[in-house]
C-alpha cells in the first residue's frame, strides 16, 4: 500500500508529465490503436496498437514502449513486457519532465540494454531482451 504522502507524490508527478503523455496519445493513434485501459498504481494508459510501422533505429524491434505515462504494447509482446514498460513509467513518476533527457543520456553513453533504466526495467520486470 502506498501511503499518502507518495500518492501525492505520484499525482504531482503524473501532472507534470502531461505533456509527453500527450506525445505518447499522438503516437499510438498513429500506431493504430486497437484498446484503451488505464492502470493506477503507477498512473498509465494502456494502449493497445496494430503495428510501429513508423520506428527506426535502435527501436526498430520494439514489442512496447512506454512514453510517459502512455505504455504501448504492440502484438509482439511477451511475457512481462507490459511490467517492463510501467517500470518505465515509475522512472517517469520519480522524475517528473526530466526522464526522457536522463534516458537519453544514458542511451547515449551506454547505449540500450546497459544503460541504468533499461538494466533496472529488464531486472524488475524479468523480461527478456531480445536483438532481433
Ligand atoms: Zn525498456
Amino acid at each position: 500500500m502506498l501511503t499518502y504522502s507518495e500518492k501525492i507524490k505520484n499525482m504531482i508527478g503524473f501532472i507534470l508529465n502531461i505533456p509527453y503523455m500527450l506525445i505518447g496519445l499522438i503516437v499510438g493513434i498513429f500506431s493504430i490503436p486497437s484498446s484503451v485501459e488505464f492502470r493506477k498504481n503507477p498512473y498509465a494508459i494502456v494502449v493497445k496498437i496494430k503495428k510501429f510501422w513508423w520506428v527506426f533505429g535502435y527501436m526498430k524491434n520494439a514489442r512496447a514502449m512506454a512514453i510517459g505515462h502512455v505504455v504501448l504494447l504492440s502484438p509482439k509482446i511477451e511475457d512481462r513486457d507490459l511490467e517492463h514498460e510501467l517500470v518505465h513509467v515509475q522512472q517517469h513518476q520519480r522524475m517528473p519532465i526530466i526522464q526522457p533527457i536522463l534516458y537519453y543520456i544514458e542511451l547515449f553513453r551506454k547505449g540500450y540494454r546497459d544503460n541504468k533504466y533499461e538494466d533496472e526495467a529488464y531486472r524488475v520486470a524479468g523480461n527478456i531482451y531480445r536483438e532481433k
